[in-house]
């Protein structure tokens, strides 16, 4: 109580000058409040027939009216991916492109300018960028390709360190400034070699693309993934994290894995993860065995390895065949009269 009113005298006695300047250091309530936001939303769950089915092939979720979420159904790409789109004030941001390129089967670009339309008719300018590489999160880039007022950051690592300007790649973080929102970048390399995770101060969404999501983690480099989840877990530990949101759904609602390629996603597993789960990852990914292993509701494996391993195993059973065939050969040779 003492050091209270002791405070409050100091205060009261300080030129504006100063008050003006501890300001900059306390934030203000209107300042450190998060937006929130709805993820009360059931995603179209494709079909076992998509020849009859009539679900439209993007699906819109408004999480608030600055942030959206993106989905293409299960019947235009098996893959499913999740885009997210951003608005600040003087700009939009938009995560991930998907796995369609033709506008005719995936109205991407139109839907996504119709969101970011103004009363004015003018056009927020849009930023596309990604969380990685593979196809199914940027086919999607060639429908905004000839538009004004929009710009494409390249995927391969080269492209992602130099627009962030990440010099001591993995290391460090990166800001796009949006207009009154500000997006953290932190590199989340292992699934691929240049992949980034989003943090959006403004929601504490935090956008994990396939580095983290429900289902399979692909880790093809599991030492770079694991720094990765140590990364990230020391980012997230002292700030609020509302969901972590990845770029797929694997599972459904009992934790089971989805068949693989199948088009129609009953009972799905929600989105959205938690800041414990983020928090758990570094133990989770500790626990791969380089080549397939679970933990929880996680499969975790290397893609690369299995492929090899399949090769192998291949050519170890082509070699077996002939073998097989020269002894057959040999001994009917044998067997013929001379
Ligand atoms: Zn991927
Ligand atoms: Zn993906």
């Amino acid at each position: 109580m003492k050091n209270r009113k002791r405070l409050r005298e100091t205060i009261a006695k300080a030129s504006p000058a100063v008050l003006a300047a501890a300001s900059l250091f306390t934030p203000s309530p209107a300042r450190s409040q998060l937006l929130p936001g709805s993820m009360d939303v059931h995603w179209n769950e494709g079909a076992s027939d998509c020849a009859a089915s009539s679900q439209p092939p993007l699906q819109v979720h408004s999480y608030n009216s600055t942030t959206f979420i993106l989905r293409e159904n299960p019947c235009a790409t098996a893959e499913a991916p999740f885009m997210y789109l951003l608005i600040g004030s003087t700009k939009a941001l938009l995560i991930d492109t998907g796995d369609v390129s033709d506008a005719k089967k995936m109205p991407l670009a139109e839907t996504v300018l119709g969101l970011l339309s103004r009363p004015d008719h003018s056009q927020l300018p849009l930023l596309i960028v990604h969380t990685h590489g593979h196809l199914d999160h940027r086919l999607g880039d060639s429908q905004f390709a000839h538009l004004s007022e929009v710009q494409i950051v390249g995927t391969d690592l080269a492209h992602v360190r130099q627009y962030f300007g990440f010099s001591d790649w993995p290391n460090g973080l990166a800001q796009v400034d949006l207009g009154d929102r500000t997006i953290d970048v932190i590199p989340t390399p292992g699934h691929y070699p240049s992949h980034v995770s989003y943090y959006d101060r403004q929601t504490a969404l935090f956008f994990s693309g396939d580095f983290f999501l429900p289902g399979h983690l692909i880790i093809d480099d599991a030492k770079a993934d694991l720094a990765s989840a140590n990364r990230v877990a020391d980012f997230i530990r002292n700030r609020p994290a509302a969901y972590v949101l990845g770029g797929h759904i694997e599972l459904n609602s009992d934790g089971e894995m989805l068949p693989l390629g199948s088009q129609y996603h009953p009972r799905e597993h929600v989105l959205q993860l938690t800041k414990q789960d983020l928090l758990a990852l570094p133990a989770v990914v500790s626990s791969f065995n380089g080549f397939y292993s679970t933990n929880g509701i996680f499969v975790l494996y290397s893609q690369t390895r299995i492929l090899l391993a399949l090769a192998f195993a291949f050519i170890v059973f082509l070699t077996a065949i002939g073998i097989l065939l020269r002894r057959v050969i040999r001994r009917r040779k044998q067997r013929l009269p001379h």
